[in-house]
């Protein structure tokens, strides 16, 4: 389809596994909000972690995306290609004296004390915070550091973080009580999600991020580093998660509900976006529909109206 407006989206997978159910919902509202609107569609594989086998599931993930018929104008790009860009912008930080070292363990930071964020990462307490240039040299002797951002103190405005989110509504996060100092480069030199997401959302154009409501949290982390770098500011959508009749969350491990089950027991990719559009009112009924099909029919009212966990019957 070509492209009518401004309006420039993005899916930003990871590949760590077959798609689920879940995915495959996200995928689909992040097109159909970009492609009722005449809007570009970017890919970008988010495959910065080397502890994981990306290359067989970027190739699922691909054949998937295709035969889903969600398809996109740009890319793929891959993270792990793009490490010179994020090496820029935490330059870019580091010169304005915003990052410091940090030799916390994993034990320490997830001590049963640490108060934890919503996302379950605990809050940092700022343990490395004030160490003395000798006590950075002596710790970096031994083990290497991570680094991390410097968030305003709780009485500073500049740290309180407020947006709307198109499904959520309203959102406002105190950086300094609501997550604390955040990493940007882990201990093992690999960058974190945080910095490397809002380093590509500008450079590849994005105006609109639509992604799993787990991610909520992220976004003012994301929203003030792209003030720090003078980037400009997408709007955000978080869309509801799916939940199995039992309850629980669906992770990459739900076979049941990945892509190769759902492409044996659904047969067509309009069976299955008719089903899962179905369930989650983006349609009337589960009547099978391609993704042009629920195009037509797409508004955010829709997803707004079933802004609850879903649950699949
Ligand atoms: N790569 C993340 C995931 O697969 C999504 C990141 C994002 O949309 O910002 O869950």
């Amino acid at each position: 389809m070509s492209s009518t407006s401004n309006i420039v989206g993005r899916f930003a997978p990871t590949p760590s596994g077959r798609m689920h159910l879940g995915n495959i919902y996200a995928a689909l509202v992040a097109w159909l909000s970009v492609r009722s609107a005449g809007g570009r569609m970017v890919l970008r594989i988010e495959d910065l972690d080397p502890r994981t086998q990306s290359g067989p599931w970027t190739d699922r993930l691909l054949a998937d995306l295709d035969w889903l018929g969600l398809d996109w104008d740009e890319g793929p790009y891959y993270q792990r290609d793009r490490v010179e860009a994020y090496q820029a912008a935490l330059e870019q930080l580091r010169d304005a004296g915003l990052l410091y070292p940090c030799f916390c363990t994993r034990a320490e930071l997830h001590a049963a004390s640490a108060p934890h964020a919503s996302d379950g990462t605990p809050i940092y307490a700022g343990t490395c915070r004030g160490l003395s240039p000798e006590e950075v040299a002596r710790r970096s002797a031994e083990r290497p550091a991570a680094l991390r951002l410097r968030v305003p103190d709780q009485d500073d405005l500049a740290g309180t973080i407020s947006f709307t989110d198109r499904v959520f509504g309203p959102q406002t996060e105190v950086l300094a009580r609501d997550c604390g100092d955040f990493l940007v480069r882990r201990s093992d030199g690999i960058f974190a999600y945080q910095l490397a997401v809002v380093v590509d959302d500008a450079q590849m154009g994005v105006t609109e991020v639509v992604r799993g409501h787990d991610l909520l949290s992220s976004s003012a982390r994301q929203i003030y580093l792209q003030r720090l770098l003078d980037y400009p500011e997408p709007t955000y959508a978080h869309v509801p998660l799916l939940v199995a009749p039992d309850g629980r969350r669906l992770s990459k491990r739900d076979r049941d509900l990945d892509m190769e089950g759902l492409r044996e027991r659904f047969g067509t990719p309009e069976r299955l976006l008719g089903w899962v559009a179905g369930t989650a009112g983006l349609a009337p009924d589960t009547e099978p529909r391609s993704a042009c099909e629920l195009a037509e029919l797409f508004s955010w009212d829709l997803v707004r109206a079933h802004r609850g966990d879903i649950v699949l019957g």
